[in-house]
């Protein structure tokens, strides 16, 4: 009985990335870019009424949305070189929320905004929401706003394939790790690790390229965003040990627009089915089912 009750349990987003990994050591194309095909053709909604959100009547006015985004992070954001496509699980996310706005797909700008650039293009209007594994924290929520979460990770570690001493993250100390600026990941090895050294740059790919020219001896970021960069490669990269915090990802708006965050929260809340989707499609090609987790910054 109990193990029947185990093996039907809801999964957690940890064992997803597990299992994620376990396709990535497979060779799966998994996070790799791949298709652009939509989860699901959205129902763009007409006559929507959203009142008291400037975002919203600025997007009225420019007659598209613009959405920031992450254009590197294979299988979550991603830009197709050749064709210029963007495809992964935030840019569904991303589709979903533009149409329930009433703006299908073609109508949306999506704009490469990197991790430390967030808060202030939300602020500046650079975008109108940004969709990036945007993690929720207090010290960014007095600068912006999130609805959200719409998905929880952690953070991980990828090294090379080839590398035997680095098996978690209880195995930095001496060791250079590279993160992106302005991340809650980097945040954390200068806060809690002591003894390991770091370098950033603005996009975790650069990080990986850092990586296999020996400049650092791991990446670190969320285990989400590691396993689609070992999934393009699974000969030279892998990802070790076990997510080590909590990653909360919210949909980023400007501070004090309460209808458009609470709007977003809406959707998300009463989309189960198109979340599941959305994820089966594009992070759970493993196969393995995660739940949509509850949305709980109202
Ligand atoms: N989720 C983390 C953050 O928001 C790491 C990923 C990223 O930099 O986008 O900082």
């Amino acid at each position: 009985m109990a193990l029947f009750r185990t093996k039907k349990a809801v999964l957690t987003a940890a064992t997803a990335v597990m299992a994620l990994a376990l396709s990535a050591c497979g060779g799966s194309s998994g996070g790799g870019g791949g298709s652009s095909a939509s989860a699901a053709p959205y129902q763009v909604a007409t006559n929507v009424s959203l009142t008291g959100s400037p975002t919203f009547d600025k997007i009225k006015s420019a007659g598209k949305v613009t959405i920031g985004v992450k254009q590197d992070q294979p299988g979550l954001g991603f830009k197709d070189a050749a064709t210029g496509e963007y495809s992964g699980f935030d840019i569904e996310i991303a589709k979903w929320m533009a149409a329930s706005l009433g703006y299908g797909a073609d109508k949306i700008d999506y704009k490469a905004i990197p991790s430390a650039n967030r808060e202030s293009a939300i602020q500046n209007g650079d975008v109108n929401f940004y969709i990036g594994t945007y993690s929720i924290t207090d010290k960014r929520k007095q600068l912006v706003d999130f609805a959200g979460p719409y998905f929880v990770t952690g953070q991980g570690l990828l090294v090379k394939k080839s590398n035997t001493a680095i098996n978690s993250e209880k195995d930095l100390a001496g060791k250079t790790v590279c993160s992106a600026t302005g991340s809650t990941p980097i945040q954390n090895i200068k806060a809690n690790f002591p003894q390991t050294k770091t370098t950033e740059f603005d996009t975790y790919s650069q990080c990986v390229e850092a990586l296999k020219n020996g400049q650092a001896d791991a990446v670190t970021t969320d285990q989400a965003i590691l396993l689609g960069y070992a999934a393009q490669e699974p000969d030279a990269l892998k990802v070790v040990g076990q997510p080590f915090t909590t990653e909360k990802y919210g949909i980023g708006v400007p501070k004090g627009d309460t209808a458009l965050r609470k709007f977003f929260n809406d959707k998300l809340t009463s989309g189960k089915d198109t979340w599941q989707k959305i994820y089966d499609s594009t992070l759970g090609k493993s196969g393995t089912k995660v739940e949509q987790p509850a949305v709980d910054n109202y």
